[in-house]
């Protein structure tokens, strides 16, 4: 039955870090998900030095966007990735914005729109935050974000904030 066998989806994680050393946490990271079963990495934005949202008491955070193809389904990476969270000590305390050791968000996977109870998809916050804008659209310009339009109209509506790509 080869012939019904399933394309992957290309879907695309955003990574975040402010906790005990973020640029490693983000470097160890990548690693964990490029060896996920069913992922394959396919690009990885520079990374990015961001000031927090919320709570301004906290370090500066370091962002990226990866791009992969997975058979996996939404909620199994979503599964995966809160899985390699855990595994970089990430504790939740429940503070919304507060600091964190790692972040990983689905925000986009092929061109679903997905309202589950845990899962939203496109990532909700997405349009309005530049340190998931501006990777994105390093790494994917012509991408058209479902629900939301393309990635450059995005860009060009988002001010650049305290984002600064670091080299
Ligand atoms: P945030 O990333 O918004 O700071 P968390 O990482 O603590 O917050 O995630 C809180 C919840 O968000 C998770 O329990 C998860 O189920 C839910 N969630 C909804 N949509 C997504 C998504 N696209 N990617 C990651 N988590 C999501
Ligand atoms: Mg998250």
């Amino acid at each position: 039955m080869d012939h019904l066998k399933i394309a992957p989806i290309i879907a695309y994680i955003g990574l975040g870090s402010n906790l005990a050393a973020p640029v490693a946490q983000i470097q160890s990271a990548r690693t964990a998900i490029a060896a996920q079963a069913g992922v394959q990495e396919l690009g990885f934005s520079s990374l990015y030095r961001s000031a927090p949202m919320g709570p301004q008491d906290q370090p500066d955070y370091i962002n990226a966007v990866m791009a992969i193809a997975t058979d996996l389904s939404p909620m199994a990476l979503l599964r995966c990735l809160q899985g390699i969270e855990n595994n970089h000590g990430r504790v939740r305390t429940g503070e919304q914005w507060g600091p964190r050791t790692l972040d990983l968000d689905v925000l986009i996977y092929g061109d679903q729109k997905l309202d589950l109870p845990d899962l939203t998809v496109p990532h909700k916050g997405l349009a309005e935050r530049s340190f998931v804008l501006y990777p994105l659209f390093e790494i994917a310009p012509r991408l058209v974000v479902p629900g939301k339009g393309p990635i450059a109209d995005l860009v060009a509506a988002c001010p650049l904030a305290r984002l600064k790509r670091l080299d």
